[in-house]
């Protein structure tokens, strides 16, 4: 379907977002109007997160594991995730809300599948956005312009946008409430969808330029900032589903007007301040009392993550504090080894500590990306390697688990065993994971670097080059050289555009220093005695761990290089006895990827009946054409079955595990991330 066919615009609408674009340009390129509101300001503001990303647009990664994967999202999955917008009525919701508010009698008036399905559209635009600032594309460009004039044409007057009340407000979806905002602590998801437009809106306009998103997102912030607050003739209600925080954290970065910030702010002290809260919505108590990971996973993370915000751009050190406690709790008792959150089927939440089941874990893959922005945001907040520890756990599996190789098939639970009748599916009804995951990855090269005074942070190591400014204005390009994340071997270039001092600080994965996991609720089997090895022009240098990461602190010049090697044997991992699942159980991994163990690779097409002593040696071997090229784990395993007579036979037999990220990828079947390592009460399974 051609959305350019389905597009009437009102040239009355066309032309007044063009008159407030040239206006609002006007005022961004001359710099009043952050100036503006900012000497406003009657929130006083903090300098935003200590430690600074480098931002994705200043990285630039070509290598054989990123790289592929990023062009396939941008060439195949976003224009397929607006493709299934379009095919699934997304795009037609706007242009039906946009036909109402002009007057016109539509006979169909059928209320969206999901009073949230704006979102997708917005978070694929955000995706589309991200990968437009990397890589022009005229075509894809035009096709933004062509949605965000769809979007717009759906904004009421006063800016309120969500186009199932729109289209019908006597019978909108019936999660909707009869009247704006009723159920939005429950479940119309109002101010979810605003907080996804508000996100898209921020990532375009800073990826473009652009402000025709920005104009209509800012527009629906002024009535919340109007609508939602403290005074007495305002609505004294929390969002039902959390993201509408960090998205007015993005608007006031990008405005510099306090009112967004004061709302992101309000939006968390007033969760939990009066009765009518739950668990599932994080909203009983308030923010700042919580210690524990509760409720829909996708929810606690944003929240968690909206806190972040909020607690970098006004210095409150009590969301900072709550944040800490619910991190411990979240990694030394609810997380799978895989980086997933999120155990339970129902309510999609958190489970009791501990409760990780493997063929019924839940891990939503939005629950990863929502991992991964939480421990982003704890590292600009604290500088420690070890939030980057589990980002980049949950990076490399949990979350990349979620899109198939091509690019067109998705996951949203991410269980860790299969018993062959669970598949990636094109789509969803319910359609969040996809568009997640088409906006996080063209956002992956922003993860990599960060910058503190005269620091320079490495979280993570791929090949390709970064161009990072340091407050002072000093310019250094790093390039690094590696085959990670199947070599820990790195190279990296330091180039900066004139000798000086500063700092590198290198993260040593919590892996390369027998840490499986911070916190304690996995650790590997054996101890690896292979040490980090650092180098400087090919010289040793003292390996001084702070925090996780090597610092180098001298003065540099362009040709200096600084190697190291991360040895990445294949390593046994075994949980806290305290998780049942895992009990008399192992897992692989090998540098940051964990294995499984698939059925296409081993004999029968049978994993679950497998059992892999402790004493049987592994080895690694890279597979180029394998699953796009994959490192596997191999060696002998025992094979469980049944004989004639009803006794358990032991089977020696050939084993291989591939990269737990890359399963199902070959059609439906058996899959385990945990095997057994001895036959003790061993039953058929
Ligand atoms: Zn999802």
């Amino acid at each position: 379907m051609d959305i350019a066919a389905r597009l009437r615009f009102d040239s009355i609408v066309t032309s007044e977002i063009m008159k407030t674009r040239f206006l609002f340009g006007l005022l961004v390129l001359s710099g009043s109007f952050t100036l503006l509101t900012r000497t406003s300001a009657a929130t006083k503001a903090s300098e935003d997160y200590p430690f600074k990303p480098v931002p994705f647009t200043a990285v630039h990664l070509d290598d054989a594991f990123w790289a592929p994967r990023l062009e396939t999202n941008r060439l195949v999955t976003i224009p397929y995730a607006f493709g299934k917008c379009e095919e699934s009525g997304r795009m037609d919701n706007f242009e039906r809300a946009a036909a109402v508010l002009r007057g016109e009698n539509i006979s169909n008036r059928k209320p969206p599948g999901y009073p949230f399905d704006d979102t997708d559209p917005y978070k694929v635009l955000e995706g589309a956005s991200y990968a437009l600032a990397v890589q022009p594309d005229p075509k894809l460009s035009a096709y933004l312009d062509k949605l965000i004039s769809l979007i717009a044409s759906a904004q009421e007057p006063d800016g309120y946008l969500y186009t199932t009340r729109t289209i019908d407000p006597e019978h909108p979806h019936k999660w909707a409430g009869t009247k704006r905002w009723v159920n939005e602590s429950q479940l119309s998801h109002e101010l979810y969808n605003a907080g996804h437009l508000f996100e898209a809106a921020a990532a375009h306009y800073q990826a473009t330029g652009k402000t025709n998103l920005l104009h209509v997102a800012l527009k629906e912030a002024d009535l919340l900032c109007d609508t939602f607050g403290a005074g007495t003739n305002q609505l004294h209600i929390w969002p039902g589903h959390e993201v509408v925080e960090m998205g007015l954290a993005k608007l006031y970065r990008v405005t510099g007007n306090p009112r967004y910030l004061a709302l992101a702010k309000y939006f968390l002290d007033v969760r939990g301040s009066h009765p009518g809260g739950d668990d599932y919505h994080q909203s009983r108590i308030p923010p700042m009392e919580q210690t524990e990971a509760i409720g829909h996973a996708v929810r606690a993370g944003y929240l968690y993550s909206g806190m972040a915000d909020v607690a970098a751009l006004t210095g409150d050190e009590q969301y900072i504090h709550a944040i800490d406690t619910i991190w411990q709790n979240c990694v030394g008792e609810k997380i799978y080894i895989t980086g997933g959150i999120g155990a339970r089927h129902n309510g999609e939440a958190f489970g009791n500590n501990y409760e990780l089941p493997n063929l019924s874990a839940y891990n939503e893959t939005c629950a990863a990306v929502a991992n991964d922005y939480w421990n982003e945001r704890l590292f600009l907040l604290h500088g420690d390697a070890r939030y980057m520890d589990v980002l980049e756990r949950t990076l490399y599996n949990g979350l990349l688990a979620g899109v198939s190789l091509d690019g067109t098939k998705f996951f949203y639970p991410n269980p860790l065993e299969s018993d062959g009748h669970y598949e990636r599916s094109p789509w969803f009804g319910c359609a969040c994971c996809p568009g997640n995951i088409t906006r996080f990855l063209p956002s992956v090269p922003g993860y990599f670097y960060a910058r503190q005074k005269d620091r320079i942070y490495i979280n993570l190591y791929a090949g390709g080059t970064a161009d990072i400014h340091l407050d002072d204005g000093r310019k250094i390009r790093l390039t690094q050289e590696t085959s990670y994340p199947w070599d820990g071997a790195v190279k990296i270039n330091v180039g900066p555009e004139k000798a000086s001092r500063f700092t590198l600080a290198l993260r040593i994965p919590g892996w390369a220093r027998n840490e499986a996991m911070p916190g304690g609720l996995y650790h590997f089997a054996d101890t690896n005695t292979e040490s980090v090895t650092l180098q400087v022009n090919g010289k040793t240098a003292p390996l001084k761990l702070e925090n996780g990461y090597a610092k180098l602190d001298r003065k540099w010049k362009a040709g200096d290089v600084v190697t190291f090697n991360l040895p990445m044997p294949v390593r046994r991992i075994v949980a806290s006895e305290k998780v049942k699942a895992d009990i008399g159980r192992v897992a692989l991994q090998r540098g940051p990827i964990v294995f499984c163990a698939e059925w296409p690779d081993n004999p029968n097409g049978k994993v679950r009946n497998l059992i892999l002593p402790d004493d049987k040696p592994l080895s690694a071997t890279f597979e180029p054409a394998l699953l796009n090229g994959v490192e596997t784990i191999s060696g002998k395993a025992l094979a469980i079955s049944k004989s004639a007579d009803g006794s358990i036979v032991k089977t020696e037999q050939n084993f291989k595990a591939i990269p737990y990220y890359a399963w199902a990828n070959r059609g439906p079947g058996e899959m385990i991330v945990w095997l057994r390592d001895s036959d003790d009460g061993v039953q058929m399974p």
